[in-house]
């Protein structure tokens, strides 16, 4: 089980990112492909703190307008906590309780159930809350542009840590990331590099 990242919408997203240095918050319309979610649309809904009264009412109103009004399942938001290894601690109290009390903005009973994306420091993770049953189950977001904008940072960061310029890599297991072994492998390109001194 995992959310499946359309490529424009991927594109769109990290545009938000690029243009958000802190928060924004909206909805992603989704479909389901055996046990996957694919998202295929998205639709930004405020910059800047994300909490549901923060949002202008004619947004949501217009969301609501739309044929596929019942796809807008996915919650997406970006916050500066977690790191991109799915789990519950990428996500933050007040998520927590506003996806409990609160999902996508209404009623949990009649929700029924919902997504979650957050872009975390370290990429995007995902969780599917069924609210009649209570249960989480913390997934994977996949799309091939965040596999290579966490490439990009891997060696923008190798760079650095071969430059004695940033912190280097942590060995604690939580700071964990899909893109470990690219990184690593960064850095040993690096550090190769700075041995021979002609590069
Ligand atoms: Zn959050």
């Amino acid at each position: 089980m995992k959310i499946i990242v359309e490529a424009q919408v991927a594109l769109d997203l990290e545009r938000y990112v690029a243009q958000n240095p802190l928060e924004f918050s909206g909805f992603g319309f989704c479909r389901r492909e055996g046990d996957d979610l694919v998202m295929y649309d998205f639709a930004y809904l405020a910059g800047g703190s994300y909490g549901w009264t923060q949002i202008e009412p004619e947004k949501i109103l217009a969301l609501t307008k739309r044929e596929d009004a019942g796809n807008a399942r996915i919650w997406v938001h970006r916050h500066p906590l977690g790191n991109g290894k799915p789990g519950p601690h990428n996500w933050s109290s007040t998520d927590e309780n506003t996806i409990q009390t609160a999902p996508l903005g209404g009623m949990p009973e009649l929700i029924g159930w919902s997504a979650s994306m957050v872009r975390t420091p370290k990429g995007w993770v995902g969780r599917i809350d069924n609210h009649l049953t209570k249960q989480t189950i913390h997934v994977e977001v996949v799309n091939e542009l965040f596999t290579i904008i966490n490439r990009i940072a891997a060696m923008a960061f190798g760079r650095g840590y071969a430059a004695g310029s940033y912190e280097t890599a942590s060995d604690d297991e939580d700071d964990w990331s899909p893109f470990d072994a690219v990184l690593e492998d960064d850095i040993e390109e690096v550090e190769d590099c700075i041995d021979e001194e002609d590069c």
